[in-house]
């Protein structure tokens, strides 16, 4: 039966035409990558290149410089045997030339090795800056699609070691080349034809490699998806926020076991390949050395029949077999070139991965004074179904505060992100300052909203820098530390750490602290609070592990320091809600009541029947 998984190997092509453009297309991105090295550093690309030419050059010379040696040695022994006298000189000179060519190839060899480990360090550096700072310019929507992370993945996995590759293998490939060319050269002057067979001969073994090399990337960038779930899988079994549920619900044999499958799969398909690829370069290396051998029998009969001398014998000889050398070092150049290039393409399509909300100019709106307004907003994930908001029209003012209540998925902090311009909305507009956010500079607009989602982060920084992350500008201003953990009520357990702000969080790092979630909310209202100069703060259920009461006693605090701001909670507990200027009551997408707090239960509705509700379990 068909195995519906099977991974096609080779893509049909159209025809012939679009099928080379296609193979040699690949090849392209070598310009780029020497482009690239170029850029880094420029010193090291133009000495490596002078070293490469002469490790090139050298080879044939010495063959050339051997020849003359074992003529003169010939001519001298001939000397000899007639009774003369020997005449050392001559040939000690060329035995010395050909020792100082051997140690210049030295010198060329060591120095393209003091470059490639040189160029290592800065390329890996390079590459993998570009593939950090397109991360920061990209849309949140864009991270949440798998196949655009796989890119990602796949950019970041090789970037310290694939572009170098490919630099060192074409220079590799340019070396053998150019030695290649002048044993031709040499070759040529006992026989075209000699020339043109050993060439001949090479070419099946060079359609091989490609074919191959091309196959095995094909494979490899098919397989991403089951890439990254083997390293989700590595993740879960041996990180430490994961650690305490595996062991507890015993995951660990049934992860290792989902592991253990992925590889299964994946080394049938690597075994595949590889015996056909070994085997085929087997048969086409068999015919390159048929053809050499018939060189060989060629030459010895040549020689034997006096048409060329020893010397020359000697040098063809050796030329054939270091010809042979370089073929095989240029095929697994090429090989290897055909797999750093197509990392390349994916590197560049990664690259050149367009954001897709671009946002506009605008540093600021008409109208402060007009708050954030909802209009007809209706949106739906790019991945799901049906919408997640429905027509929603809503205005927040200065100074007012909102609470936003509703089951969990009712699209709340769907909400929060199509203010903070993460989406757009498929119809109706999102108004802030009395301008579209699409038309806001995102950098501008995010200046203007402080928002605590419930998953924030927790930096494995220390303390005073997990709550002056809130304020880039002034990320490292100890009073401000200060201020924001007391009105966030950090402060106290802060104090009773050893190094206070100082200490380092998280368990990354020596020394580092863990803190309890209560603690980590804390740090995260802290976080809130450093983000004085916007006009919005959002605290989208960050406190949910901290008892009600001191939730309640947060919010009025929140609200107080809040005066003349827009202060929106995303809350479940009614003690808390019920403070708000407004609430709204959010349902499948829709909001369905919203007003104060005593409005509501006069309405009797949905917010009435879950306050009531709440307010029964408390007492
Ligand atoms: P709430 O904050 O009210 O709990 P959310 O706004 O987080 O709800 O989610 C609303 C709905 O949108 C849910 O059904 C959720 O599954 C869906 N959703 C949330 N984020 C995404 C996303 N990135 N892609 C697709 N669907 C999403």
């Amino acid at each position: 039966m068909a195995n519906p998984h099977a991974i096609p190997l080779a893509e049909p092509a159209p025809n012939f035409r679009a099928a080379l453009t296609r193979h040699f297309a690949v090849y392209g991105y070598t310009r780029r990558a020497v482009s690239l090295v170029w850029d880094t550093n420029r010193t090291l690309a133009i000495t490596l290149a002078v070293l490469t030419l002469t490790a090139g050059l050298l080879p044939a010379g010495m063959a050339w410089v051997g020849k003359l040696i074992v003529d003169g040695v010939v001519m001298q022994m001939d000397l000899v045997r007639g009774g003369g006298t020997a005449e050392y000189a001559a040939v000690l000179k060329l035995v010395f030339l050909e020792g100082c060519i051997i140690a210049l190839l030295n010198v060329a060899q060591r120095g393209i090795n003091a470059c490639q480990s040189l160029l290592r360090a800065q390329l890996g550096y390079r590459v993998n800056e570009m593939i950090l700072e397109k991360a920061l310019t990209l849309d949140l929507s864009q991270f949440e699609d798998a196949e655009f992370y796989d890119k990602l993945l796949r950019a970041r996995r090789e970037a310290s070691s694939r572009p170098l590759s490919l630099v060192m293998r074409s220079f590799a490939l340019m070396q053998q080349l150019i030695a290649l060319v002048s044993f031709g050269v040499l070759i040529a002057q006992f026989s075209v034809w000699a020339m043109v067979l050993l060439i001949v001969a090479g070419l099946p073994a060079f359609v091989a490699e490609t074919k191959f090399s091309g196959d095995a990337f094909r494979l490899f960038r098919f397989r991403a998806p089951e890439a990254r779930e083997q390293n989700y899988l590595e993740i879960v079994m041996a990180r430490e926020d994961h650690v305490q549920e595996v062991k507890l619900f015993g995951l660990g044999p049934m992860l290792l076991q989902r592991y253990r499958d992925i590889f299964n799969k994946v080394y049938g398909e690597d075994r595949a390949l590889t015996l056909r690829r070994e085997g085929w370069g087997l048969a086409l290396s068999l015919i390159g050395t048929v053809a050499l051998y018939g060189a060989y029998a060629w030459i010895v009969i040549a020689a034997i029949n006096v048409t060329i001398t020893i010397g020359e014998m000697t040098m063809y000889l050796l030329l054939f077999r270091q010809g042979q050398g370089a073929v095989s070092a240029g095929l697994g150049s090429i090989g290897g070139m055909y797999e750093d290039n197509l990392y390349l393409t994916n590197l560049y399509e990664y690259l050149e991965q367009e954001p897709v909300t671009m946002g506009g100019d605008a540093v600021s709106g008409p109208h402060p004074e007009d708050g954030i307004r909802f209009e007809h907003v209706t949106f739906k994930y790019p991945e799901s179904a049906t919408p997640t908001l429905k027509d929603i029209s809503l205005h927040i003012k200065p100074g007012e505060s909102l609470a936003l209540v509703g089951e969990n998925g009712a699209g709340k902090s769907t909400l929060i992100k199509l203010l903070c311009g993460f989406y757009t909305p498929d119809s109706g507009r999102v108004m802030l300052h009395g301008r579209d956010v699409r038309e806001w500079d995102q950098s501008a607009l995010h200046r203007c909203i402080g928002v605590i989602f419930q998953d924030f982060n927790r930096y494995q920084f220390t303390v005073g820098e997990n709550i002056g992350v809130g304020d880039v500008s002034d990320y490292r201003d100890k009073d401000r530390w200060d201020d924001a953990a007391t009105k966030g009520m950090a402060k106290p357990f802060i104090q009773r750490l050893r190094w206070g702000f100082e200490t380092q969080l998280g368990s990354w790092f020596k020394g580092g602290k863990e803190l309890s979630t209560g603690q980590w909310q804390k740090i995260a209202l802290s976080r809130a609070f450093m983000r004085s100069k916007a006009d919005v703060l959002v605290l989208d259920e960050p406190t949910a592990a901290m008892d009600a009461a001191a939730e309640a006693e947060l919010f009025e605090y929140f609200r107080e320091h809040t005066d003349g701001k827009i202060a929106v909670l995303i809350s479940h507990r009614f003690s808390t809600v019920r403070q708000a200027d407004r609430i709204a009551v959010l349902e499948d997408g829709r909001i369905i009541e919203c007003g104060t707090h005593e409005e509501l239960v006069e309405l009797d509705g949905i917010y009435a029947t879950l306050f009531f509700l709440q307010a029964e379990g408390y007492r």
